[in-house]
């Protein structure tokens, strides 16, 4: 068990709503799992790797979908579980993937990340796991988005129906959260300090389901940081909506390339925040 649980903590307010990515999860249904069978974001069908299942005993997670979806807690929650992707990052690769939540998130914390394997798989308490100490970077439901119990930045976070991304550059160290296709902002730079990452979810809710809907990595090159300008100036994308007919297909396929990013989020550490209202 993590040392300094039992710590009072403030709690985390973020007064901007989460946003589903498509209409199919309008419904004020909130029966769980809830999946309306909405298959929205998920047409390129690339899922490089999937969700690995815990080790030790007691498991609190099943998968499901050859891999691709995790249910915390099928029967009743315990405490926390932590699962890991069956992938190491590695150096000087690009990673991009979508965990789209399928059920309605409630309770202490539900959160997507990146981690080393010391994050415990389990924990015989109600905590926030990723972001938890220096070995790992989460965004929570809440919009917190936190390394080392420090609340480092916020966004709307997310709700049932909300596609998250988690863009990895393994050549700079730098992490960036997506909330259904919009940059978040580059809020982690260090990534490079730890020898082996993952990418984790967690949850503390019984019946919490997550679905892996893409996964995709590249090798950093020359390639990748012209896409990424390319993308970025006027001029520049027109270049890219004329590409020859074979790399329009691989560009569709990896999408993520050419996604804009909000940037550098400078570090400040804060324990509690009210935001500002942002329209999207
Ligand atoms: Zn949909």
């Amino acid at each position: 068990m993590a040392e300094g649980e039992a710590k009072e903590k403030t709690p985390y307010i973020n007064e901007t709503l989460p946003e589903r990515y498509c209409e199919c999860w309008e419904s004020e249904d909130e029966d769980e799992p809830g999946d309306p069978d909405c298959g929205c974001g998920e047409e390129r069908e690339i899922v490089d790797w999937r969700w690995k299942l815990p080790r030790k005993s007691p498991r609190w997670a099943d998968l499901f979908e050859d891999g691709k979806l995790v249910v915390f807690h099928p029967l009743f929650s315990s405490g926390s579980a932590t699962v890991r992707g069956n992938i190491v990052l590695k150096r000087n690769y690009n990673y991009y993937w979508e965990v789209k939540m399928m059920t309605h998130p409630y309770g202490t914390d539900v959160m997507v990340g990146v981690g080393t394997r010391n994050i415990p798989e389990t924990v015989r308490d109600y905590t926030s796991c990723i972001g938890n100490s220096h070995d790992s970077y989460g965004l929570s439901y809440t919009g917190a988005i936190c390394q080392n119990k420090e609340v480092v930045d916020d966004c709307p976070g997310f709700c049932k129906g909300t596609i998250i991304g988690v863009m990895v550059d393994m050549f700079r160290g730098t992490l960036e959260f997506y909330l259904n296709r919009e940059p978040q902002g580059v809020t982690f730079t260090d990534l490079l300090r730890h020898k082996t990452l993952y990418p984790v979810v967690s949850s503390t809710a019984a019946l919490s389901a997550l679905r892996l809907t893409y996964a995709s990595s590249w090798e950093s090159s020359l390639m990748v940081n012209s896409a990424r300008m390319l993308a970025a100036s006027e001029s520049g994308l027109k270049f890219l909506e004329n590409m020859p007919p074979g790399l329009v297909s691989t560009m569709d396929e990896h999408f993520w390339l050419v996604m804009l990013s909000a940037g550098r989020v400078e570090p400040r550490p804060i324990r509690k925040r009210v935001r500002e209202c942002r329209r999207f």
